[in-house]
């Protein structure tokens, strides 16, 4: 999906609205605590070739830019809205887009990338409206505006046919079969699809590091060596739904840093002086994938008591849960951070998805401000195609109690929890204990609970994918 930096400046005048194609009666607008009278004809809006007649208001514009009622709109083409009235902020997720804005403010946060907003999203007559045009855009959607009947369409991209490569082709077979973009020496074919680096020297393999920062979208090649010789500075731009570009750095080594268009895996290939990297999907590389969410991290520490950090405990619990599930078991182990970052929260599920995780497990720990309350709960989404979940999470909790002793608060259906909510995997968020208790807290600061800790989730997990 190809996302638009748009530049355009903000303009702070609200609500000047033009004297064109006049209202019969004209609307009240109230925003912001002033009124206005809107008097613009009305717009009809098409989405996939159906009529959309939004009840509460209809769509309206400011600035020529339309706004519309976020729920009525995009629930219809099968996003989940989510508002959340303490942040003034609405959340619009579908497919592997989420975006999230913020009342009145001029950004908007798509996917984990800021744009700058025509008009921000506003609440008017006490309905959300945002910007139809950038929203539909975000989400693969085609828009277009026919300003002589007032209407818009709004229409779901077409599928696009693969092309059908005519035959294998071999290694050395002429350029004209490949297709992709060839930059001299770096060569990447979309069909397989694949990236080769013709080396004039040869590389010494042992120094050769590949890194897959899957959580920001990167595979960095590096050579162990600089190689100015061979490769320039710069940027190869690729633009296809594997990666969207490559950065070239020489310093004290040469490096590839792949820009990809999601998470993938690679397969290295090395020959003399020709590296060979293919990229696949985590799902047709691994059977099995577990996601494990360290709960907050960097600027957002979670919760603070009796000396401990949230996201620190969380970090400590996962890393041992990890360690064991890796030395023991088949299941690949992917990870929302292994060290003190920040991740958004809004972010997780949406990397899972885009995984293709079997399991995702959240692990946090609790507090209130009632130092008496204890124990240790698992949240699951109550989900309305039978209780998966919730077995899964009754699992977890049982292995939890019996290893770990704490007070057993039981499973808890969360619907409004946004990891579990919005990954598309059964999914349990892990409550440990409460580090507002100086009991638990005791515990979870405590080497020995934390060994029992990840040999519970350890055990609860491998059942877990025994019954998937
Ligand atoms: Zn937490």
């Amino acid at each position: 999906m190809k996302k638009q930096l748009c530049l355009i400046m903000v303009i702070a005048v609200l609500l000047s609205v033009r004297m064109t194609n006049v209202y019969a009666t004209p609307m009240e607008l109230v925003c912001d605590g002033n009124r206005y009278l809107y008097e613009l004809a009305p717009i009809t809006l098409y989405i996939d070739d159906m009529l959309v007649e939004t009840q509460a208001m209809p769509p309206i514009q400011i600035e020529e830019i339309t706004l519309v009622p976020v729920r009525e709109i995009f629930e219809a083409i099968g996003a989940v809205i989510e508002w959340k009235e303490e942040e003034k902020k609405v959340y619009i997720a579908y497919q592997d887009t989420v975006i999230i804005l913020e009342m009145n403010h001029p950004e908007a946060w798509v996917s984990g990338i800021t744009f700058i907003l025509d008009m921000p999203a506003k609440i008017i007559n006490n309905k959300i409206m945002v910007p139809l045009r950038f929203i539909s855009e975000q989400l693969g959607f085609d828009v277009y505006w026919d300003g002589v009947n007032r209407t818009i369409y709004i229409n779901a991209p077409i599928e696009k046919v693969p092309e059908i490569e005519p035959e294998e082709e071999s290694e050395d077979s002429a350029d004209d079969t490949v297709v992709g973009v060839n930059q001299g020496n770096i060569r990447y074919e979309n069909t397989t699809p694949k990236l080769l680096i013709d080396l004039k020297e040869e590389v010494i393999k042992e120094q050769l590091i590949i890194q897959n920062d899957y959580v920001n979208k990167k595979i960095i090649i590096d050579l162990g060596d600089n190689y100015e010789t061979s490769f320039n500075n710069g940027s190869m731009m690729i633009q296809d739904t594997v990666i969207e570009y490559i950065e070239v750095k020489n310093t004290l080594t040469t490096q590839f840093v792949l820009h990809m268009n999601g998470i993938y895996e690679y397969e290295l290939d090395e020959q003399a002086k020709k590296l060979e990297i293919k990229f696949i999907k985590p799902k047709d590389k691994y059977d099995k994938i577990l996601f494990l969410d360290a709960g907050h991290g960097g600027k957002a520490p979670g919760s603070i008591a009796n000396n401990l950090i949230e996201k620190e405990v969380n970090l400590k619990q996962t890393l041992a849960v990890k360690d064991l599930i890796e030395n023991n078991t088949d299941i690949k182990v992917y990870l929302t951070r292994s060290e003190d970052i920040s991740v958004s929260t809004e972010e997780r599920p949406f990397i899972a998805n885009d995984i293709g995780a079997d399991l995702f497990v959240s692990i946090h720990n609790n507090s209130t401000s009632n130092s008496e309350v204890n124990g240790t709960e698992v949240h699951y989404y109550p989900d309305t195609n039978g209780d998966v979940n919730e077995s899964i999470a009754s699992l977890f909790q049982e292995k939890l109690i019996a290893y770990c002793g704490l007070k057993d608060r039981g499973v808890k259906p969360s619907p409004d929890l946004w990891v579990l909510k919005m990954s598309n995997m059964p999914a349990v968020l892990i409550e440990g204990g409460f580090l507002s208790n100086v009991s638990d807290a005791s515990c979870l600061g405590d080497e020995a609970f934390t060994n029992a800790y990840a040999y519970a989730v350890y055990e609860a997990i491998v059942e877990t994918f025994n019954h998937l």
